[in-house]
């Protein structure tokens, strides 16, 4: 039989009534037995999850003030959950453990952690699982960076032979014992280890939204849901701004070739998104997958003539990017001109000292930086083997009177990249998105 394993997020263990339906999705298909849970989060717009309230605990110990109003809260509403699901679990003792532990400074990772911590324990008794504590399964370097290959060994060894687990996720442990956390929205990664642990048939994440959208639904009204996308293309869309999943939790699960399912816990019906290695291109109805980008790059243009027959000038160029500390995000260039395109707020306080040293490095003929340029990348896999991909694309900004200021085709055909005035951002998505969506039929 295959295993799946599913994370939840903080939005789909809010409360009682979120438990619940988490249950119902677990216990609908006994292949879904490994599962990891975040810390309650947000119950309405309003809301607070307990993992900001745990944070802003340790900030209180840190200046020396008493936690016991703010403890006694993150309490109550983990009493409340255990309550309306008639679940017998006592919080009295987690808590005050916790409770001393933050307020003699144990740091912000172990507070942090807390939240998952004790959501783990809770859904564990709701659910008649085993609960395995991460700090005994996930492991930190020193520097705080994630010690892959003693995780992947201990977690699969201690997950084998178990029917059943809840993983909290989020943290984990250092070689000293300490607690470490990955970055916000971390519970992601841990449920990536856990499914390359368990060698799982699918990594199912649990949100609150039907998969990832082809456009941001803030620009788009009610995009559709891509229902496949490869491991490369969401890479693209994610740099250029989709937030989909923690970054960092695509990796374990590409290179052991699992797919990522990412499911509705408010509507478990929808097949959501398919996160796959290789995908079938004519899965897809329409011809690209999505589309990402945002605002606030700036580009470097640096001219001179016979530059392409200057041995070395790029790289002088990219020298004096390395010296400022500036890395760079796409290199479009002409015969004798070279652009650089940088995020704007890389170059505050750079701007003059770079400028002074292209021109000490390379002797160019000018320098100059223009601002305000949003990028807007259109991304498909499909699109290496479409024609007139370009054609409509470039016709449909032309038609909305948008003026495209740089334009970048990796090698790879899996994105079009359009650099255009910040203004007309969320026009120039709207145009490219009306072109390849919603009149998907003339194509
Ligand atoms: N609870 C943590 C956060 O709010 C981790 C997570 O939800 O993935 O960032």
């Amino acid at each position: 039989m295959g295993v799946k394993v599913a994370k939840f997020g903080g939005s789909s263990l809010a409360d009682a009534h979120q438990f619940k339906k988490v249950r119902e999705i677990l216990f609908s298909d006994p292949t879904r037995c490994m599962v990891v849970p975040s810390a309650p989060g947000k119950r309405s717009y309003t809301d607070v999850k307990i993992t900001d309230m745990l944070y802003a605990c340790a900030r209180l110990a840190a200046s020396g003030e008493n936690l016991d109003e703010q403890i006694q809260q993150i309490k109550e509403r983990y009493e409340e959950i255990a309550r309306e699901l008639e679940v017998d679990f006592s919080f009295d003792e987690p808590f005050e453990t916790i409770r001393k532990n933050i307020q003699l400074g144990i740091g912000e990772a172990y507070a942090a952690s807390r939240g998952e911590y004790l959501n783990g324990m809770l859904l564990a008794a709701y659910l008649g699982w085993t609960f395995i504590d991460a700090s005994e399964v996930i492991f930190f370097q020193e520097d705080g960076r994630l010690d892959a290959e003693k995780t992947q060994k201990i977690l699969s060894e201690r997950l084998k032979g178990l029917s059943n687990a809840v993983i909290p996720g989020f943290y984990g442990s250092d070689a000293t014992g300490a607690i470490r956390t990955f970055s916000r929205g971390g519970s992601d990664i841990t449920g990536a280890l856990v499914a390359r642990a368990v060698n799982a048939d699918v990594y199912e994440n649990w949100t609150d939204v039907s998969g990832c959208m082809m456009a941001d639904p803030r620009i788009v009204r009610n995009p559709e849901v891509i229902r496949s996308v490869t491991y490369r293309e969401l890479r693209e869309l994610s740099y250029m701004g989709a937030s989909v999943l923690h970054e960092d939790a695509l990796f374990p699960v590409r290179i052991a070739g699992i797919p990522t399912n990412i499911r509705n816990t408010n509507n478990p019906d929808e097949p959501g998104t398919f996160i796959c290695y290789e995908a079938e291109d004519d899965e897809s109805k329409y011809p690209i997958t999505g589309i990402a980008g945002h605002k606030d790059f700036a580009i470097i243009s640096v001219e001179k003539t016979m530059m392409n027959s200057e041995l070395g000038f790029g790289r002088r160029v990219l020298q004096a990017l390395e010296e400022q500390g500036i890395s760079f995000e796409h290199m479009p260039s002409g015969i004798d001109t070279m652009s650089v395109v940088v995020h704007e707020n890389s170059l505050v306080g750079k701007k003059e000292k770079l400028v002074a040293r292209i021109h000490e490095l390379c002797q160019p003929d000018s320098v100059e930086i223009h601002s305000g340029l949003a990028l807007i990348a259109t991304v498909g896999r499909g699109m290496v083997r479409s024609k007139g991909i370009s054609a409509c694309l470039f016709n449909a900004l032309a038609k909305a009177g948008i003026n495209v200021r740089l334009i970048d085709q990796g090698s790879s055909e899996l994105n079009i990249i359009v650099g255009v005035d910040n203004l007309d951002f969320e026009n120039a998505v709207r145009a490219i998105y009306r072109a390849f969506v919603v009149k998907e039929k003339l194509w």
